[in-house]
């Protein structure tokens, strides 16, 4: 510690490149800082640190960390409160550029495993950038001494040391976690594919603000047909709506809640914070949001059982396209989803193609099926549960077709969840269980994708070997190509997209020539991340890489465009 004191005096007031002298390890009391890489200008990535916290200092009770569970939500907590204590005991900017910044990554509203702080044995390890000061290109050491020995010494004191955290919340948001995790892992025994108990809280503050709206907000009331307790083993009993496997829909008027309720479930693959209002909201863990995307690459799907006879011939067993239209791209991201082992696919008649989807009565009898390429989602969702058992959750306020292929059918009024199964099926005329409008299609078969050769994943652009980078959560530039990610909606977090890129090269350096099917190669690059950790992805250290599923992993290499 008093060596980087000395260092600092030393290059005071100098070229900003005698900065790279300070990388090394320093003893501090109670953790040792390690300045893992020196950046080479303020304005460039800020340099990356990472401080171990010795158990003697941080003292944290085994019960935190004893399962895998457990151990992700007490690092998030750290995380957290690593960004606290920064916000609180860190003056910031000081000098030009990111001169004087301390930076930790943490999620937002969901728990995510990340590599920014990590329980390592009984020590904690915490990743940070710190923006090293300088005014101009002229090093600033008063301000870095500043940093170093008072900043970073409060903020480790603050935020990992036991003794100093708020225990009853460490302890409600390690347990609300496990608890979620639990009840996603219940679904299946009880015959469901989401749960969404009585209390939560649902709207969000906008479109692109995740916290729970403000105010007026109604809370989640289960109708007394669809309720169902479970037991958490922390909190014990909870009761809520239980969505049953099979075919539901969410009907009801404009405004009334619906995407909401779907944008819920869609969430409910992750974990989320304590009073996040989505704590006892679970969905089943490999459940996809489709949607239409046109304008997508797809390459080499199977997409017949949707889509056939297209003019001119054109193949739709292997179907390729550079900007695929609104129902061959949904057709696409079915398929993609049920090669990846989904059970349950997500659908809200908001951003699907209403071709895909519906062909009425009057539609049939004008244009013969013959010369229809689209066979809509109508005529195979039943076969997909009855044959795949894949169940399907569909917003559908606009078309009473599908009454007749449902199960289950909730109708959101005034945000508040009805139960009108019987009704609907009444309407129908028919007390038999739902069936298919169409009795002679072909079996749905489960297809694999087919693994991109090795050439096609190549990292390198221009002189670079390796260059994969994440541009916000939406964009990732890997090798030459963009991979527009901007409709894969239950990515979350730009960590996650990091962490694909890299996993896209791991897989193309593992596993690409193991297995002529991507998921089953995909299975592989996720069970060594998820048993060695996100570290295994990267050459260095980092701490700003989050798990993704390999759902959307798959979505990114399916997305490329030759
Ligand atoms: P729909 O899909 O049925 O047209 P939305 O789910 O888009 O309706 O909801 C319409 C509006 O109502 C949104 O602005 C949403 O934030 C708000 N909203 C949804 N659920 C609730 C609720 N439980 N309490 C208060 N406002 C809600
Ligand atoms: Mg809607």
């Amino acid at each position: 510690m008093e060596r980087l004191r000395a260092l600092l005096k030393q290059i005071n007031g100098r070229g900003y490149k005698a900065y790279k002298q300070l990388a090394g390890c320093y003893r501090f009391n109670g953790y040792d800082l390690a300045i893992d890489h020196v950046q080479g200008d303020p304005f460039a990535q800020p340099s990356r640190i990472s401080i171990r916290v010795s158990p003697a200092y941080l003292c944290l009770p085994a019960e935190y960390y004893k399962s895998k569970i457990r151990k992700t939500a007490t690092e998030d907590f750290l995380a957290r409160a690593v960004n606290r204590a920064i916000a609180e005991h860190v003056k910031g900017h000081r000098g030009i550029g990111k001169s004087g910044e301390f930076r930790i990554e943490t999620s937002g509203q969901q728990i995510l495993v990340r590599n920014a702080l990590l329980i390592d044995g009984e020590a904690v390890e915490a990743r940070l950038t710190a923006g090293l000061p300088a005014a101009g290109r002229t090093i600033l050491s008063r301000d870095a001494e500043e940093m170093f020995f008072t900043e970073l010494p409060a903020v480790v004191a603050q935020a990992l040391c036991f003794e100093h955290l708020d225990k009853k919340l460490l302890q409600h948001h390690v347990e609300s976690s496990e608890d979620q995790d639990y009840l996603r892992t219940q679904l299946h025994k009880h015959k469901l594919v989401a749960f969404v108990a009585d209390h939560s809280l649902l709207p969000r503050e906008s479109g692109i603000d995740d916290h729970p709206l403000g105010g007026e907000a109604i809370r989640f009331m289960t109708p007394e047909s669809l309720a169902c307790t479970l037991t958490l083993p922390n909190r014990g009993a909870v009761r809520g709506m239980g969505i049953p496997q099979g075919v539901t829909l969410i009907v009801g008027g404009g405004f009334h809640g619906k995407s909401t309720l779907l944008h819920a479930l869609e969430r409910g693959i992750y974990n989320h914070i304590p009073g996040d209002g989505r704590e006892l909201v679970a969905t089943d863990a490999s459940a996809v949001k489709v949607r239409a995307e046109d304008n997508r690459a797809v390459s080499h799907i199977d997409i017949s059982p949707f889509i056939d006879r297209l003019p001119f011939d054109r193949d739709t067993r292997s179907f390729c396209s550079e900007n695929a239209s609104g129902s061959t791209s949904q057709a696409a991201n079915i398929m993609e989803a049920v090669a990846d082992d989904c059970t349950l696919l997500l659908i809200d008649e908001d951003t699907s193609a209403t071709n895909f989807m519906i062909r009425d009565e009057r539609m049939q009898q004008l244009v013969a099926r013959d010369k229809e390429p689209i066979t809509p989602f109508l005529h195979r969702v039943r076969q997909l549960f009855d044959e795949l058992g894949i169940s399907t959750v569909i917003v559908m306020g606009g078309s009473g077709d599908y009454f007749e292929v449902s199960d289950t059918v909730i109708m959101m009024d005034s945000y508040k969840p009805v139960d009108v199964t019987r009704k609907a099926h009444a309407l129908v005329g028919h007390g038999k269980p739902a069936r298919t409008p169409v009795d002679d299609l072909p079996a749905m078969v489960k297809k694999k994708v087919p693994s991109p050769v090795r050439e096609r994943l190549n990292p390198a652009r221009g002189r670079k070997q390796v260059s994969i980078e994440a541009r916000g959560i939406d964009t990732l530039l890997y090798g030459r190509y963009e991979i527009d990610l901007a409709k894969v909606e239950q990515l979350i977090d730009i960590g996650q997209t990091r962490a694909i890129g890299l996993m896209i090269h791991y897989y193309a350096t593992h596993y690409a020539d193991k297995s002529d099917d991507l998921g089953t190669s995909l299975k592989l690059v996720l069970k060594d991340v998820e048993d060695k950790g996100l570290d295994i992805l990267s050459p260095w250290k980092t701490g700003t890489l989050a798990l993704p599923r390999l759902h959307e992993v798959a979505a990114a290499i399916n997305r490329i465009r030759e």
